[in-house]
Parts: structure tokens; sequence; C-alpha cells
């Protein structure tokens, strides 16, 4: 039986190579995408950050999903590779997301571009952000978008067990959403077992996971984030030191475990589920946010470890599932 309470780290907007957020700023402000603090945020987020995110979720034996965008920003995609890049390095990103992370992460697309929808019968793009127009769409629009967006990571060899929504993808037309993600699932994979992150309740930290959709032997979990995105703060600031890095890390949990929006949905009951994004950790370029989470990951493994266990989100399901009581 399940003794301790399961956490999960969710990381939206990865990818390779693209730093989607700051083309998504550009598309939003028509002006070149700066940090608060005034510096231009960078158009690439090198291979080589995915082996240094690899190496801390590793030591620090943290579990969760890890979205892949399959056609980032509309700049290529991950079967034919990114704009401007050889193929290799797209390839290489992926290789190393698949040897490294398969084991703890479960991969999810998180819509096809997460900047304009495409318009799938002509491959344009329509003047609209992906989760603007997904509101105004029923299940015969939103299938084939999620199935486009499973069959872009089957072909590069990626198992795709649930689904991420780009910003809140779906959320006025949730019933048609989780009908549209269930028949995905089912043609792509030819899975009745699936999950999706879709709701940010971090002022409801009683919140657990949920069964969206149950019927017959088709099942859906919804798995909402309790844990805000304390991350995202790094990349407005130039600050590397080590007192910053506490700082944020202590809104997250406290060193003794005892302080924190962790301790506070651990108190209300609720499974911490920690959302961050891939330029959070990133930071333009400083990579505090991942310096973030090494010490997050250290301060669970030392304060936490009787009360809490890292899960992938597959696992996460699972228990929901079962009806698991602590
Ligand atoms: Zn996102």
């Amino acid at each position: 039986m399940q003794t301790r309470v399961p956490i999960t780290l969710l990381v939206d907007d990865s990818c390779p190579l693209i730093h989607v957020f700051r083309f998504h700023w550009e598309e939003v402000h028509k002006r070149p995408p700066y940090t608060d603090d005034g510096r231009l945020l960078l158009d690439i987020i090198p291979n080589e950050f995915l082996d240094r995110f690899c190496d801390v979720v590793e030591t620090r034996g943290i579990a969760g999903k890890f979205s892949i965008v399959p056609a980032p920003a509309g700049r290529g995609d991950i079967v034919s590779g990114i704009e401007d890049y050889h193929p290799d390095v797209t390839r290489e990103w992926l290789e190393t997301v698949k040897r490294r992370l398969s084991n703890r992460f479960d991969f999810c697309p998180e819509g096809i571009t997460h900047n304009l929808a495409v318009n799938l019968d002509t491959g344009e793009y329509f003047d609209e952000g992906e989760s603007g127009w997904s509101q105004k769409q029923d299940r015969t629009i939103l299938t084939p978008y999620l199935t486009k967006s499973l069959e872009y990571l089957k072909a590069v060899g990626i198992d795709a067990t649930g689904v991420t929504s780009p910003w809140v993808f779906g959320i006025d037309v949730e019933d048609e959403y989780i009908a549209s993600i269930v028949a995905a699932q089912k043609a792509v994979y030819g899975r009745n077992f699936s999950w999706y992150f879709l709701h940010m309740l971090h002022d409801k930290p009683e919140s657990k996971p949920w069964l969206a959709f149950q019927e017959g032997d088709t099942t859906l979990v919804a798995i909402p984030s309790t844990v805000d995105d304390f991350w995202w703060r790094t990349i407005d600031s130039p600050r590397t030191d080590e007192e910053f890095i506490d700082s944020i890390a202590d809104l997250i949990i406290t060193k003794d475990g005892r302080g924190g929006k962790m301790r506070e949905v651990l108190d209300a009951g609720g499974w911490p589920i920690l959302l961050t994004h891939w330029q959070s950790l990133f930071s333009a370029g400083l990579e505090t946010g991942l310096a973030v989470l090494d010490e997050v990951g250290k301060r669970v493994n030392e304060s936490l470890a009787e009360e809490v266990e890292w899960q992938t989100c597959s696992e996460i399901a699972r228990l929901t599932l079962t009806k698991f009581l602590y």
C-alpha cells in the first residue's frame, strides 16, 4: 500500500532548440522580447542544457512529465528538424530525452506549435494562438488536432502517455477536449488509459488528480498542478547567487521541510504537483532555475523523504484510478 504522498514535476514548453516563450512573447508584443530587467531573451536553448537538466533529475531522483512541443513556434518540427539547424541536432536532443528521461518521466505533446494554431487542411497558420482558437472548437476539429500532435511524437519513437494543454487549451469546451484526447490516444497509440494536464489549482492546495472520463475500460485522469511555477521569476533577474537561489527554493519548500507551497499542499491533504517551464529552468541563459530545481530536489530528499515520493504522471494516474487511500 502507498503510504507516502506522491509528488511530481510537470515540465512545460520543452522542445529541441526553440525557446518557445521567446517567440510567443514576440508574437504577442510585436517587438523583440526582453526580460523585465532589460536583457534580450535568447532564441535558442542549446542541447547541453538538456544534458544538465538530466544530470539534476537523475541525481535527485525527480520524476514527472516532460512536454515535447512537436513543431515549436512553427520553425521546423521534431521529425524533419528545426529550421536553420542540421536535423542531427534535433535528433540528438530526442535521443538524449529517450535515453536519460524515459525511466522516470512521461512524455506528451503540448499543442503543435505552442504558438499560432495550424489549419490542418492547408498547413497554413490561423491568426490566433492555439489556446484561444481551441475554445471555439468541438471534437470534430480537436480530435484531428490532437491526433496530429501525437503522431509527431510517435514518428520519432516517443511513447506519449498523455497530453499537456498549451496555456488553457480547451478549458471552455472541456467535455469536447476530453473526448478528443481519449479518441486521439486510441487512434495513435491504441491506448485506453491516459492523463492530461490543464488545470492550475494553485489556490486549492487540497487538490488531487481526478478521473475526468471513465467509460467501459477507457479512462482519462486529470492531473492538476498545485504548486505554482516559482522558477519563472529567475527569467527576470540577473542574480545567480546562493541567497537568491535559496529564496526561490524557500517558496517551494524550506530547508527544514516546514514551509513553502509544498508544505501548504501537504498540510491541506493535497498532492504537491509542481509546475515549471523549460524557460523557467533556463532563466534567459543563466540556468538559475535549474539550480533552484537542484536545491528543491535536495531538500525533498533531506527533509521530506519519509513523507513524499516522486512519481511519474502515469504512476499518479494509476494511483488515482485505484482510488488509493492513505
Ligand atoms: Zn506551455
